[in-house]
């Protein structure tokens, strides 16, 4: 409790660090901080909120994230309503002028990217959908990777125009890393086009898109909303219908309901992360790509999907 009210005073009395010097970034997710440290190299400090092996619609509150917000100069979100359910809070008792949505430091990494599954109608969250602004697990087509770096060199050339051949530098390189990564990942899952999968939430349709795999139901009857006996069996019926080999989860999720569905039809479950940090070994976005793709490969593999 002691600390707890110091944290609180801290944030409410500290003075805004680094007006010069480093640029102090704070993303809310570490897919984001990973792209930020690969463009923003030596001229920036980067900390995400929400850890790899979070699930990120839902992340507890912590007056530590507050402190965060407080002293950074820029902030970086994933957006499409991803934070909806913790941020605004944070960034309001920030008090940090800058990271509001509008100030100079906020950019919505969304912008320029891709999005799937973009609702046609009106959508109410009486409807119990985490989604309403279309998928934003978007980070996990390797093309956005690239578009958002891109969004955030050019965030942080507006406020260190000095170190802006610096930041296009870091793009550069880390856009060539990811085109050779896709190459490699584009051959390594080419054979297996088409493969059919169910997943727990929709975290996966921007990856299905890009490497060719066909989900064809998920865990969960609606994204945010916990699975439900009556559409596990359906969902089982399903599986089975189209001989569905493989379940990947998020590692956040309880693997009751995929492990019962496993054993109605067979196919194996896979904890597929979709975040950087999510396991020990998808410790930068390259790697977080090599890492998924692998596990795939082997399953695919070992069960014979198709
Ligand atoms: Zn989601």
């Amino acid at each position: 409790m002691k600390r707890f009210i110091w944290l609180l005073l801290a944030a409410l009395w500290s003075v805004p660090a680094s007006a010069q010097g480093k640029l102090n970034v704070v993303t809310t997710t570490e897919d984001l901080a990973a792209i930020a440290r690969e463009v923003g190299g030596d001229r920036v400090t980067v900390e995400a909120i929400a850890k790899g092996y979070q699930d990120p619609h839902f992340v507890e509150a912590k007056p530590s994230f507050i402190l965060k917000l407080q002293k950074a100069d820029i902030l970086v979100v994933v957006g499409r309503e991803l934070e909806i359910g913790w941020l605004p809070p944070l960034i309001q008792q920030s008090r940090n002028a800058k990271v509001q949505p509008g100030g100079e430091g906020y950019l919505d990494a969304s912008l320029h990217a891709s999005i799937l599954e973009i609702p046609a109608g009106q959508v109410t969250r009486a409807m119990g959908d985490v989604h309403p602004q279309g998928n934003p697990h978007y980070w996990l087509d390797p093309e956005n990777g690239k578009k958002i770096a891109k969004d955030i060199a050019d965030k942080f050339s507006e406020r260190r125009n000095n170190d802006r051949a610096v930041f296009e530098k870091n793009l550069a390189d880390f856009a060539a890393k990811v085109d050779a990564g896709e190459k490699r990942w584009l051959a390594d899952l080419a054979p297996y086009k088409g493969t059919k999968v169910v997943t727990y939430h929709r975290s996966f349709p921007n990856f299905a898109e890009r490497f060719g795999l066909n989900i064809i139901g998920y865990v969960e009857p609606k994204p945010g909303i916990p699975p439900s006996p009556q559409h596990t069996l359906d969902l089982i019926a399903e599986m089975k219908r189209q001989n569905v080999k493989l379940v990947l989860i998020e590692p956040y999720f309880d693997s009751k309901t995929p492990n019962a569905i496993g054993r109605g039809t067979g196919a194996d479950v896979v904890v597929l992360p979709p975040s950087v940090g999510g396991v020990k070994e998808t410790a930068d976005y390259v790697a977080l790509f090599d890492y998924d793709v692998k596990l795939l490969v082997d399953a695919i593999k070992r069960t014979g999907a198709k």
